[in-house]
């Protein structure tokens, strides 16, 4: 027997329902923001993922789903979707267009990881990337967007929102941090040591809870904002609160990368164990550029649908289309133009053995059908079909051409 590889996953049943309902909710809601649908390659350069999502980080330090092909190409499964959605904004010429263009995707995403709990190797996200627009509007209006698919799939959530400020405020601010990580550094975990080097930034973010502790008195880049950081983060404050949003503003929340700037965003989940991130995104102004595409300003998200999985409350489930039988094997023929007649607008299961009525309506209790039509012999004599609604329980003998 074959099994699925380690840390990758089938989806069937009531997970796969939950997949489809939160995806399908995620679509409906994005559209009417004006998303479309993107879909770029599962594969790509591995370049592309060294370039932006950076070396520093760990998704790209340890845990790419990288090898070379059988042309020798080093490529690389997304380990995230970002990525590729600018790599096609700059490949297909879209920076050249003077619009907004909004595109969602959704989909498998890989990283080469220690399989535990809540951390597949094949895991899956929906996201949004909106280009062109550099209002804090919308960043607002993307964080609304976000909480709207959060509320109509029953999940409750936390926003965090920070500013990472931009190439005017931070670089100064990351010297300040040097300075300051470097008198400390010898306390700091190995990581926070070699983050100082790569990426200090980062070092903010480190999880042990003695770095925590010494990472207290940092310097705060809310309080050394530019002027237009400070009110761009003000404004999306003042955004929130009229939208009677509450948040919290988490200092430590960062990206660490030169093309991540002003607004940052996380959806924070107290559910499932400890605390943690269900949907993340932010401003990325320079990553357009930075993939040799023309400025374009641009802000998104990517929300994990495992962890949604967890979370997500489905609807009731209701009954819902046709099943069709018969008792005799004669009458079954019969049951297949009408079972094409009715899928034009309905689900239609047809059961092709001749069973009796008791074993036909328990099937079709099982399955959750609304209505049983079953042809048995008189009726199948008669021209006519037996119709009950399991619903209302009202049953009737009609003309097969009436059904
Ligand atoms: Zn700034
Ligand atoms: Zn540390």
């Amino acid at each position: 027997m074959i099994n699925p590889l380690r840390g990758m996953k089938d989806l069937t049943f009531e997970d796969s329902a939950r997949f489809v309902y939160i995806i399908t909710t995620a679509i409906e809601i994005s559209k009417r923001y004006g998303y479309e649908y993107i879909e770029t390659p599962i594969l790509e350069e591995t370049a592309l993922f060294r370039r932006s999502v950076g070396e520093s980080s760990d998704i790209v330090g340890k845990e790419m789903y990288q090898f070379e092909d059988k042309g020798g190409n080093d490529v690389c499964m997304r380990p995230e979707g970002t990525a590729g959605v600018v790599r096609a904004f700059v490949s297909a010429k879209l920076d050249r267009q003077p619009s907004t263009q909004k595109f969602y995707y959704y989909g498998p995403m890989f990283r080469y990881e220690r399989p535990q709990k809540g951390r597949l190797r094949e895991f899956h996200q929906f996201g949004c990337e909106s280009f062109g627009e550099a209002s804090v509007y919308e960043d607002f209006t993307i964080i609304s967007m976000i909480a709207q698919i959060f509320d109509a799939l029953g999940i409750g959530y936390e926003l965090q929102i920070n500013s990472l400020g931009c190439e005017n405020c931070m670089p100064p601010y990351k010297e300040n941090l040097v300075a300051f990580l470097t008198d400390i550094k010898e306390a700091l975990c190995e990581d926070c040591n070699r983050r100082i080097v790569t990426n200090p930034i980062r070092v903010l973010d480190c999880k042990n809870t003695n770095c925590q502790a010494l990472l207290q008195d940092t310097p705060k880049l809310i309080e050394n904002l530019c002027t237009e950081c400070d009110s761009d983060f003000s404004k999306l404050k003042d955004l929130l609160n009229n939208a009677n949003m509450s948040y919290e503003v988490d200092t430590n929340l960062v990206r660490g990368l030169d093309y991540y700037n002003k607004a940052a965003f996380e959806f924070v989940s107290n559910d499932i164990g400890a605390q943690s991130a269900i949907a993340g995104g932010g401003r990325y102004d320079k990553l357009v550029e930075y993939l040799d595409g023309r400025a374009t300003p641009a802000v998104g998200f990517a929300m994990g649908v495992e962890r949604m999985m967890e979370l997500v409350q489905m609807p009731e489930p209701s009954r819902g289309g046709i099943y069709l039988g018969t008792m005799s094997p004669e009458a079954i023929d019969t049951l297949l133009p009408l079972a094409k007649s009715k899928r034009l607008r309905e689900q239609v299961t047809v059961e092709y053995q001749a069973k009796k009525l008791k074993a036909h309506l328990k099937a079709a209790d099982k399955i959750g059908a609304k209505v049983a039509a079953i042809i048995g012999e008189d009726e199948f004599a008669n021209g006519t079909i037996w119709v009950k609604d399991l619903e209302s329980k009202e049953e009737k003998t009609i003309p097969v051409e009436e059904f």
